[in-house]
Parts: C-alpha cells; structure tokens; sequence
C-alpha cells in the first residue's frame, strides 16, 4: 500500500493494468509531492520491478531491496540538476541508451523524469524520439505539476494519469490521523491549497510561528509604513521562498476582500480580523494587488536565480510599500 488513503485506489488501478498487460510504457504523472505523486511513484516503480508479480512491491525480494536502498540496476531516475535548472540533452541520451539495454532482474526497466516540464527543447526532443517507440520491457515514467510546460508532441506521446486531490474531510483526518490539531489541519490545509502532503510540513509549530512573525511584520509596514530597514533582519535568516509563500495567499486574500467583501472564503483563515481591518483601511484593490504583483515578481526571480541579493531585493520590497500606499491613496 502507498500510505496515502486518498491514493490507494489509483495505485490499485495501475497495478490492474500492469497485470493485464494494459498499462501504457509511457506514462505522465500528473501532480507534486503536495499530493503524493512522488509516494505513488515510488509506489509504481516497486509494481513494474518487484520479483512477485502477483504481490508486487513485496518489500522482501532481491529487487525490492536493491530499490530501498536507492542502488537498482534497472531504475534511472532524471531529474533538474538544482533550483531553477533544466534537464539538458546530455542527461536524456544516457537515458536513452539506458533504455536500450536489458533488465538486469528479471522483471522491466523503468525510467522517472521528474519534473518533466523543466526538459529544455534538445532534450524533450531527444525523449520523444524514444517515446514514439519504447523499447519493449521498458516503462517511462515523467511527473510534472504543471503538465501545461511540456511540449504538446510529447504530451500526446503518454498516457495521462492525474493523481487525486482527497475530497477536504479525508485530508482533515488524514492529517489529524498523523497528530495534527482539528484547527491547525484546517488552517493547514487551506494553505497548502488542500495538498495533504504540503499541508503536514506546513502543520508544525516551527513554521506556524514563523508565519506569525512574517505576517506580523508585513502588517506593521502597511499599517504604520517606514524607511526603518533593521525589522527585515528576522526576515534575512528565512528562506526566501518560504517568506514569499507565506505573504503572497495572505495579499491575494487582501486583494479578494477588496474586490468582493467579505463573502469571499479566505486561505488564511485564522487572518479574517486582522485582514478585514487592514482592508477596511485600505480599500482600493489596486494596493493589494500591486503588493501582491511585488512579491509574485520577487518570487520569480528568487525560483530563477540562486545567486540573487535578497537583502537588496527585500530593502527594496520593503520601501516601495509607503510609495504605494500613496499612490493608491
Ligand atoms: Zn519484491
């Protein structure tokens, strides 16, 4: 079994077809490891190597345990080098002749291309080559969240798989089953917009708390704006993205409640009172989505760029607040 209720009758559906010889040699993965796309993966490779079919991933076999160890002979897994890379042609054509070789154990080859929208052009062409043939006795597998980025011919070449999103109630008690408060899960939940797996590492007291101090901060500026740069030191220590991930739902709940009142259902629901008076203050959306354009931007470029100034970049973030805030006045 995954681990993961909401995934578990996908998987079995996969498996069926493996049994029936149905299932396709090229597959996309839809969804991130906000779902459990990675857990079903990992999941699937286990079904397509494991030495028992008719009990497969057993968890027990040769081939099973050379998979748990990370050191399986018929397993190539391709992914981005770093943050913000792309997977380059060189790492596709080992990928192809990797393909071409034959199963070490007995059972297929399978090869995962994680983050499949990061292939740059050379080397999605390079894949589509061996797509529009796969080699008998070898499963390809690519997962990307954002299947719209990969390239239209490559993604005729597969067989779609999405993964399921649970309906809200079975990713409130999956995540209270693993010790999550009833309140925080809901908070917890909206935040990682209803991806459990998200959700849980956003569920601790750690990052809860964090959260509290960034928005605190961000709050303070746009209630009593000033060129006082000392309070971003805090700010300095955090990751970038997260700080980012953490400000930007709370602006576009902001920008929501100036546009539509406060009918509007709020990610940050444990925010209600303290957005709905900043709002009240500030009413013009204008402001709120200028902000949140600011910070949609700085998220850009901090995804794009590992040797980025994020002092300088949060400095001047930090100023144009005020200049805003009168702009929009
Ligand atoms: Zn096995």
């Amino acid at each position: 079994m995954i681990g993961l209720p909401w995934l578990e009758a996908a998987g079995r559906q996969l498996r069926d077809q493996y049994r029936q010889q149905r299932l396709p040699h090229g597959l996309l993965i839809v969804g991130g490891s906000g779902l459990g796309a990675d857990r079903l993966i990992q999941w699937l490779e286990g079904v397509l190597l494991c030495q028992h079919p008719d009990r497969a991933p057993c968890g027990q076999c040769h081939s099973c345990n050379l998979r748990l160890a990370g050191n399986h002979g018929d397993l190539l897994h391709l992914q981005p080098e770093g943050k913000g890379q792309q997977i380059k042609v060189g790492a596709v054509r080992e990928l192809v002749s990797f393909s071409q070789g034959k199963a070490q154990y007995g059972q297929n080859q399978v090869v995962l291309v994680q983050q499949a929208e990061r292939l740059n052009l050379a080397a999605a062409n390079a894949l589509l080559k061996v797509l529009e043939e796969p080699p008998a006795g070898t499963y390809m597998l690519l997962q990307s969240a954002d299947p719209a980025r990969l390239l239209p011919t490559i993604r005729s070449r597969l067989q779609w798989f999405r993964c399921p999103a649970p309906p809200v109630a079975e990713g409130q008690s999956w995540l209270e089953g693993q010790g999550v408060e009833q309140a925080a899960a809901e908070l917890a939940l909206a935040l990682a917009d209803h991806q459990p797996c998200n959700a849980l590492m956003l569920a601790t007291e750690d990052f809860m708390s964090r959260r509290q101090r960034c928005l605190e901060l961000l709050r303070g500026q746009i209630e009593r704006p000033s060129p006082n740069l000392e309070v971003l030191t805090g700010l300095l220590e955090q990751e970038p993205a997260q700080v980012l991930s953490i400000w930007r739902p709370w602006l576009a709940d902001a920008a929501r409640l100036a546009q539509a009142g406060t009918s509007v259902p709020l990610r940050n629901t444990d925010q209600a009172d303290a957005l709905q008076s900043l709002v009240g203050r500030y009413p013009t959306a204008a402001l709120w989505l200028r902000l949140y354009d600011a910070v949609e931007q700085l998220r850009i470029q901090v995804e794009a760029d590992n040797n980025l100034n994020w002092q300088l970049l949060l400095e001047q973030f930090w100023l144009s607040i005020p200049r805003e805030i009168r702009r929009t006045a």
